[in-house]
């Protein structure tokens, strides 16, 4: 019989545990690390992953047996249980809980039987895949469109170059139609050629069809594999399986899929690096980006970050020297950027009484556009009618009552709606306060802005696309390609139309009202607003037959404001000064670092005592005082929604200008937190976010 030998396996426990989720067992059978396993916990059976030998500490007879290894699939390599130890450490998280959260959800409920029947599934490649490719082979289709790949630009062909020249992250920073994905695509190639997995990273492939459908007409035959949450649970653990056992060459996918395993990872992308959607806003709170470029450097594999208006922490990396920057300074065929036009709302006769919609000369604008058959795309971030209704005589506006926001006001059913909680009503008849029946919306939504659009451009064919109109599997797609098939004159949307889509016909997008972002308390609401306005730029004139008379308007009643000037130029780089500069002088990322404590509780007060006693605490760890010291923790303030379904939510900022400081910070506070936690029993909930990207 085999030595009886202590294993660590990571297992999602409960609660945070001090040791992090790690769990010592033991087996009499040789393990390897990596290997999936079913443990005992308490009364149950869970799944865990063997991390690695235990130091040999509590005696062996106090520790419970390894339970079954699910030995079909082979173990996670160390890679992999680096990454993961290295994200649970820097964004505060048990690594049990980490590691197994970041597996396919169907993957840890398989048995013996069906992880091998998995297994063996995912290895042979899908039938119908496989006669493409026999077929695709037969035709010579690889041969011929290896032929019709365009002729790089110069300043493609220096970027690819650079790729692997040296250790650093690379910015690939270019424009809307500068050629960027053609870059992924051979730098993609090339790393296949060497027999090297590919990992690329996109914002929300929903939003992005066209990405899909390029990188897979390129790498035909099931070598490419998608993993986001609109795969089906089975889907999701096929696409996995095959990244892991290494059928899979390619894999395109939202954040989540930072953690696949990839044993022959040879290069990640990562596309619209400056997308907010690639940091996790729940659990742990990871920025795949950020993982991104820790997984490259840990494997000396290149990263090649994508984006038109680059993450001002990239950005100030590539002015430090740490990244390298390479530039794709036009859009390819010459076509040049539309035209913006700042609109100068305040420059508007004003009827009393009356609502200016559109100024006059964006409404003539959209008529010529409709005259010449070209369309155009109205932007404004905001669904719905109107965001809240108002009453008149006494002043009733249609606050949620379990929440600290307006109810929207949806007129198509007729329902006053919290965008919080969920909570839908119907519209009063009257005011509930005094029974006043003149009850007016006040502002505009996309809905409302469809139906004046109607009346202002009789016969015009107007579409709207926003989270109402796409609920529904299939509906964005089907939205999409109306507009696409030229069945739409203009489209009103929020920013899901923004991004990514690569409409042919459109020679003119207008920001309704974007100004609310240049005021907000968050300090990286004008770095969003820019990306955005940029990024719906970037939706116009894309053939480049319509690009001359291809335009940008913005409502504006500040046309004055730098970052307005910065965007009638496209100029990136004056904006991103100009912020950095500000950044700087108030000690705001990326000159600082920054953590987020958030509290939960019926009772703001209880959140609030949490908070405070935490930052005592702070103050207090012994051994960490030092690094406690390079701290400094801000007083808890109310969430920017304070109250949402009841529970009041209220925050505490901690920051440092030095990384290490914080961390080492966080690392010595977080056990005293969840120490505190357990005398705090008003407390729903609390959670730290390192690096947060909504303040
Ligand atoms: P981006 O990713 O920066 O938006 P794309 O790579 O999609 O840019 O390029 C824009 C368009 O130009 C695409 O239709 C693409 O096929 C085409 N394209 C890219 N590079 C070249 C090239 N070197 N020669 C000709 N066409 C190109
Ligand atoms: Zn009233
Ligand atoms: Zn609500």
């Amino acid at each position: 019989m085999n030595e009886v030998v202590r294993w660590s396996v990571a297992v999602e426990t409960p609660m945070h545990t001090a040791v992090g989720g790690l769990l010592d067992y033991t087996s009499q059978y040789s393990l390897t690390p990596g290997s999936l396993v079913r443990v005992p916990l308490g009364r149950r059976v869970v799944p865990g992953i063997v991390w690695a030998r235990a130091p040999a500490e509590a005696p062996a007879a106090e520790l419970r047996a390894v339970g079954t290894v699910l030995d079909a699939l082979p173990p996670l390599d160390t890679h992999w249980r680096a990454l993961v130890d290295f994200a649970a450490r820097y964004y505060q998280r048990g690594i049990g809980e980490l590691a197994l959260a970041v597996l396919p959800p169907d993957l840890r409920k398989l048995d013996v039987a069906q992880m091998a029947r998995r297994v063996s599934r995912a290895m042979r490649p899908q039938a119908a895949e496989a006669a493409a490719a026999a077929e695709a082979a037969a035709a010579g289709a690889a041969g011929a469109a290896a032929a019709e790949l365009p002729a790089l630009g110069d300043e493609q062909s220096a970027a690819l170059r650079a790729i692997g020249a040296d250790d650093r992250p690379m910015l690939l920073h270019g424009v809307t139609g500068s050629g960027k994905t053609e870059v992924y695509l051979r730098a993609a190639a090339s790393a296949l050629a060497a027999g090297r997995q590919v990992l690329v990273l996109v914002p929300e492939i929903n939003l992005t069809p066209q990405l899909e459908a390029r990188f897979g007409a390129r790498f035909p035959g099931g070598r490419l594999v998608s993993l986001h949450s609109a795969l089906t649970p089975a889907q999701r653990v096929q696409s996995w399986l095959q990244a892991h056992l290494g059928i899979a060459e390619l894999v395109l996918g939202t954040r989540m899929a930072v953690f696949a395993s990839l044993p022959r990872l040879g290069l990640i992308v990562v596309d619209e690096e400056h997308d907010a959607s690639f940091k996790q806003q729940e659990g742990a709170r990871y920025s795949a980006r950020d993982l991104a470029v820790w997984r490259g450097h840990q494997l000396r594999v290149p990263v090649l970050l994508g984006s038109a208006t680059p993450s001002l922490e990239s950005w100030q990396r590539v002015r430090e020297g740490r990244y390298r920057r390479l530039t794709l300074s036009s859009r390819v065929g010459g076509g040049g950027l539309p035209r913006v036009r700042l609109l100068d709302m305040s420059s508007l006769p004003r009827t009393p009484g009356t609502e200016q919609v559109l100024a006059p000369s964006l409404t003539e604008a959209l008529r010529e556009r409709i005259e010449r058959g070209e369309q155009s795309l109205l932007l404004l971030n905001r669904r719905g009618y109107a965001p809240v209704l108002h009453c008149t005589a006494c002043g009733w506006k249609s606050g949620c009552p379990h929440c600290s926001a307006w109810r929207v006001f949806h007129k198509a059913d007729r329902t006053l709606r919290c965008h919080h909680c969920g909570l839908a009503e119907r519209v009063p008849r009257a005011c509930p306060d005094c029974g006043n029946l003149d009850i007016a919306p006040i502002g505009r939504g996309t809905e409302k802005l469809e139906e004046q659009l109607g009346a202002l451009l009789p016969g015009a064919r107007v579409a709207r696309i926003d989270a109402d109109t796409t609920r529904g599997s299939g509906r964005l797609a089907q939205q999409l390609a109306a507009v696409h098939d030229r069945e739409v004159d203009v489209l009103v949307g929020t920013q899901i139309v923004a991004k990514g889509h690569d409409f042919r016909h459109m020679t003119l997008v207008a920001a309704v009202n974007p100004d609310g972002a240049l005021f907000s308390s968050d300090f990286r609401a004008p770095e969003r607003l820019f990306a955005l306005l940029m990024q719906a730029a970037g939706r116009a004139g894309r053939e480049a037959a319509n690009a001359e008379h291809s335009e940008m308007w913005v409502q504006t009643w500040h046309p004055r404001h730098p970052l307005y000037q910065s965007l009638r130029t496209h100029d990136y780089e004056a904006f991103a000064s100009a912020q950095l500069v500000e950044r700087r002088a108030a000690g705001l990322p990326p000159f600082a670092s920054l953590a987020l404590v958030r509290a939960e509780a019926r009772d703001a007060a209880r959140a609030t005592g949490f908070l405070r006693d935490a930052a005592a605490a702070l103050g207090a760890c012994g051994g960490a005082a030092e690094a406690a010291r390079a701290v400094v923790v801000h007083a808890p303030v109310p969430a920017p929604v304070a109250r949402v379904a009841d529970v009041e939510r209220v925050q505490m900022l901690v920051e440092s200008g030095s990384r290490r400081a914080l961390q080492a910070a966080l690392a010595a506070w977080l056990p005293e937190l969840h120490g505190l936690r357990r005398r705090h029993k008003g407390l729903l909930r609390w959670a730290v976010d390192v690096d947060p990207i909504a303040i």
